[in-house]
């Protein structure tokens, strides 16, 4: 299907709107677009992701944490969690 949704890490299902909002398939939770883009069902897929393409990009070699700009948008997605 065009419209089916999946986490950017962990590939699990997503709900979206009609509206294009991006929901917890459980929890009915809104969800944050990771800071590369495409939607995140946790934070840790979150900070999974960011460190995933962090290392992938050519010289970078093993990404422990996410960058700077990556975590500020993290933090920002996930006020709650810590
Ligand atoms: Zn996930």
């Amino acid at each position: 299907m065009d419209d089916e949704v999946r986490c950017r890490y962990c590939e699990r299902l997503l709900k979206k709107t009609s509206g294009g909002v991006v929901l917890h398939p459980d929890t009915g939770d809104r969800l944050p677009m990771n800071f590369y883009g495409g939607p995140v069902c946790s934070k840790r897929c979150d900070i999974a992701a960011c460190i995933a393409l962090e290392s992938s990009m050519p010289g970078a070699g093993i990404a422990r944490r996410p960058g700077s700009f990556a975590q500020e948008q993290i933090d920002r997605n996930w006020p709650d969690d810590d």
